[in-house]
Formats: structure tokens, sequence, C-alpha cells
């Protein structure tokens, strides 16, 4: 990790906008031009990382929780950079072992997160990380997910928050920290 990178400005701007995907009147906000490029990918794992430390630059999180799926491509460098342990929160199904599950309401039915049940401990506290806060609908139903292991969420870190829709408010008094607002 070397190489200079483009700031953290410059490594956001590579985010490009898709319009009409997936489906008509969504604009996708598509991070795999920022994933491909090494300096930018290391600015944003750093800026993510940073409300996961104390003053003194350690870690005051016990591990780093990513939410499927980007949040995995995303959450695995930060826990990385922060010297603790990386967990993914699944789509219903794909977890082989014994879960929490929540449900919860999307504009068109209904989505499903698991969680390992012995993948976060009683105390401890974790850092949520994922690219898009939309309507939050994923972050609190980790939120919930993490409180049923007994833990706490210190904050939801993300690339982005799309602020016309109401994520925050869905997350209550958890802290979120956003790279970019639009
Ligand atoms: P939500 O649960 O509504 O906050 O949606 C967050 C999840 O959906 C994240 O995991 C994002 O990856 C994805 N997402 C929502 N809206 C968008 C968007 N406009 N562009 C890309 N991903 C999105």
């Amino acid at each position: 990790m070397t190489e200079p990178g483009p700031g953290l400005d410059g490594a956001l701007a590579l985010i490009a906008d898709v319009p009409d995907f997936p489906e008509p009147g969504i604009l996708f906000k598509d991070i795999t031009p920022l994933l491909a490029d090494h300096g930018a990918l290391h600015e944003v794992v750093l800026a993510l990382a940073a409300p996961a430390r104390g003053a003194d630059g350690a870690p005051i999180v016990d591990k780093v929780l990513g939410m499927e799926s980007r949040g995995f491509i995303l959450g695995a460098p930060v826990a990385l950079a922060l010297g603790v342990g990386f967990v993914p929160v699944r789509k219903a199904g794909k977890l082989p072992r014994e879960t929490f599950a929540v449900s919860y309401e999307l504009e068109y039915g209904e989505a499903t997160l698991e969680l390992h049940r012995d993948s976060v401990r009683p105390g401890e506290r974790v850092l949520l990380v994922d690219d898009v806060l939309a309507t939050g609908g994923t972050a609190r139903a980790t939120v919930d997910l993490v409180e049923r292991c007994g833990a706490s969420v210190h904050g939801v870190a993300v690339l982005m928050e799309l602020g016309f829709l109401p994520g925050r408010e869905a997350l209550g008094d958890v802290p979120v920290t956003t790279l970019l607002t639009v």
C-alpha cells in the first residue's frame, strides 16, 4: 500500500451512477470502479475504520460486521485495518450453523438476514459496514441481530447515505458515519 492515493474525494468520485438498475426508477450506485483502484480502496477502508478507533488510534470495537454482499468486500479489509475479526451477516439459508434471524420489510415483500449465534459474544461492541445506507432496513435488522447476541453496535459506517431516505431515523441513536451524502 505504497502508491499515492487519489484522496478520499477522488476515491468517492469513482462511484458510478447507473440509472434504472436493477429496475426503472432506481439510481444504482456502482462501487466497482472504486474497488478496482487500489489507492481509492485504501482511502475508503481507512476512512470507514476511523469511527472505530479511539483517540490513541487503537480499535474500540471487538468485531466488524459486513452485510451481504458489498458489506463483505468493504468490511473484511476494515476489520484487517483495525486488527479485529470480521463477521458476515447473510441472507436467509446461507449460514451453515445455528443462527439468529431477523426479517424486515422491503418495498415489495420481506427479507431475512441471519448471523451465526456464536459469532458475536455477549458484551462485545461491533462496527457495521456496508456500501449504501438507503431506507435503513438492512442496517436496522443487523442492529437487532447484534442485540440478540447480547452485544452492542458502536456505529454504522457506510460509503454513502441516500439523504432523501430515512435511513438514519430507522437506526435511532446508533451513530452513522457516511463518507458521502447524496
Ligand atoms: P436499505 O436496507 O434500504 O438501507 O438498503 C441498503 C442495501 O441495499 C445496501 O446493502 C446496498 O448495497 C443496497 N442499496 C440500496 N439502495 C442502493 C442504491 N441506490 N445503489 C446501490 N445499492 C443500493
